[in-house]
């Protein structure tokens, strides 16, 4: 089997704004990544693109890495991946060109279930035919206040979700707040008003986790003095409190705050990287993105890293049905897997891009799609209908 053609597919859809600590969304996009043989047969993936400019990934994409797959075997996937590392790496190793390394290294993975004509998880050692998940929300949003957020959260309950994520940290409350330099500003609230955002939503979880999420926005000072008044609220995992780049505000962070799981990094890449911060002690739970780390194989071997220091996984996941699928079968392949995000905002290309949608059982543990590589199957009327001209 060789391959023919690797194309890029931008969508992007508009949706309701929201807002984390930093970023605000006004639409949901998506870079999926089609793969072609002359066997007949094709794989798909999607590389993690938020907030990127989709023309620069589908450039990336076409451009820089097809050259080097064009012919090959697209089984040989630990060479193909070795391959677009090293002759990108003068200019790539991370962000975007790793992202696209990421969707083809899916698209590859799918290729091979449907080869072998098995999902991917059964190909990767099965440990589980489902993942535990978490409903991942509780963004800022224009008029969204406190009954707004119990809303939400009570959505959750009644759909059978125990766990929960919020976004806390949308503050301007220091001379150089991160916040001050995006383009919206607007929806901020005060410390004093994110730490009654996180007792409602507490209260209404009891004894269900309650995680929260900066997006990086703190520093490791206040990530200290603030952790502790999450931990006493019953917030038990704090993720990403700093950038990655303070790799000693995390182990301090990791140390000094024993109540708290620090999870993270959705913004780091590379399974070296995650290494360093797991030998480190800065993290307690690794949560790779598969769509921005390096892919299926990428995330395998964070895992095994994870897994012999004792630490578990949770995957990040905010992207399309394709994205989720992969992290589904790759979730459910490493025995050290806590739980997967759950996105639960609005969005058309998690749930209309897939002819039949993912299945839960009444704990909202996602049950692994068995079809042949990632599982399912797209509804490509509904991808033409997303698809955008970049
Ligand atoms: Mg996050």
């Amino acid at each position: 089997m060789k391959i023919t053609s690797v194309t890029g597919i931008a969508l992007r859809v508009p949706c309701a704004p929201i807002a984390d600590a930093l970023s605000t969304s006004t639409a949901r996009q998506a870079l999926l990544v089609r793969i072609d043989t002359d066997a007949g047969l094709f794989g798909i993936g999607e590389a993690f693109s938020f907030g990127a400019p989709l023309a620069a990934m589908k450039a990336i994409l076409e451009a820089q890495l097809a050259p080097s797959l064009i012919g090959e075997d697209p089984q040989d996937i630990e060479r193909i991946w070795q391959t677009l590392y090293w002759r990108t790496i003068a200019n790539g190793r991370r962000s975007l060109t790793m992202a696209c390394i990421s969707g083809v290294d899916i698209a590859l993975w799918d290729l091979m279930g449907k080869a072998c004509r098995m999902p991917v998880c059964r190909l990767l050692g099965a440990y589980s035919d489902r993942v535990p998940s978490y409903a991942s929300g509780g963004f800022y949003a224009p008029g969204k206040d406190l009954d707004g957020l119990r809303r939400e959260i009570e959505g959750y309950l009644s759909r059978g979700y125990r766990d929960a994520k919020i976004k806390i940290g949308r503050t301007m409350d220091r001379p150089g707040a991160p916040l001050s330099y995006m383009a919206n500003r607007d929806w901020a609230v005060t410390p004093e008003e994110d730490f009654r955002r996180v007792a409602a939503a507490k209260e209404l979880l009891g004894d269900g986790l309650l995680i929260v999420d900066t997006n990086a926005s703190w520093d490791s000072y206040i990530a200290l003095s603030r952790g502790r008044e999450l931990a006493r609220l019953g917030v038990e995992w704090l993720e990403e409190p700093i950038p990655f780049e303070d790799l000693e505000g995390y182990t301090r962070i990791s140390r000094e705050l024993p109540q708290l799981r620090i999870i993270g990094c959705e913004t780091q890449q590379g399974a070296d990287n995650f290494a360093t911060m797991i030998r480190s002690d800065a993290l307690d739970i690794a949560q790779p993105d598969a769509g921005w780390v390096g892919g299926i194989s990428e995330t395998l071997k964070i895992g095994a890293v994870a897994k012999a220091a004792g630490r578990k996984i949770s995957l990040h996941c905010f992207g399309s049905s394709v994205l989720f699928a992969a992290s589904l079968q790759v979730a459910a392949a490493m025995s050290n897997t806590e739980r997967i995000e759950s996105e639960e905002n609005p969005n058309p290309l998690k749930t209309d891009l897939v002819r039949t949608p993912f299945e839960t059982d009444e704990h909202m543990s996602f049950l692994v799609p068995q079809g042949e590589g990632l599982g399912i199957e797209l509804d490509w009327d509904k991808v033409s209908d997303f698809t955008v001209e970049v």
